[in-house]
């Protein structure tokens, strides 16, 4: 766990959230301050501060994408699509340094910036 990190706090549930799906790698949960119907963050339970310090090599890579693809499911996104983004780094907006998946969908969603 990283000193003062917000999802590592959820993570030890120090902080509540709105639980969609957890296993032995992975945390699903929904997004605050969400910006589609379906919002949810998949973040591993590992600390890593974003995609970029990701080993694409690593198995939590297919482990968020299972959890992903779960998720969608679960939340009746699988037929309809969703869009799956991450931030990393300044010039993203990236607020919390903790990997997330934003998990997107319910609704017909605009460009990407
Ligand atoms: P970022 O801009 O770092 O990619 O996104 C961070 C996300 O975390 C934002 O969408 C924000 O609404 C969400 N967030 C920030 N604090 C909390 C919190 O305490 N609980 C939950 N569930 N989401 C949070
Ligand atoms: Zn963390």
């Amino acid at each position: 766990m990283a000193q003062d990190c917000l999802f590592c706090k959820i993570i030890a549930g120090e902080i509540p959230s709105s639980k969609v799906y957890e296993d032995e790698h992975v945390l699903a949960f929904r997004d605050i301050n969400p910006l589609a119907p379906v919002h949810v963050l998949v973040i591993p339970k590992r600390h890593l501060a974003s995609v970029a310090e990701l080993d694409p090599a690593d198995p939590l890579l297919g482990h968020l994408m299972a959890a992903v693809q779960k998720v969608a499911a679960e939340t009746g996104l699988t037929g309809s699509g969703y869009r799956v983004v991450t931030n990393a780094g300044k010039d993203s907006g990236q607020v919390v340094f903790h990997l997330h998946l934003h998990l997107l969908g319910g609704q017909t969603l605009g460009p990407i910036a």
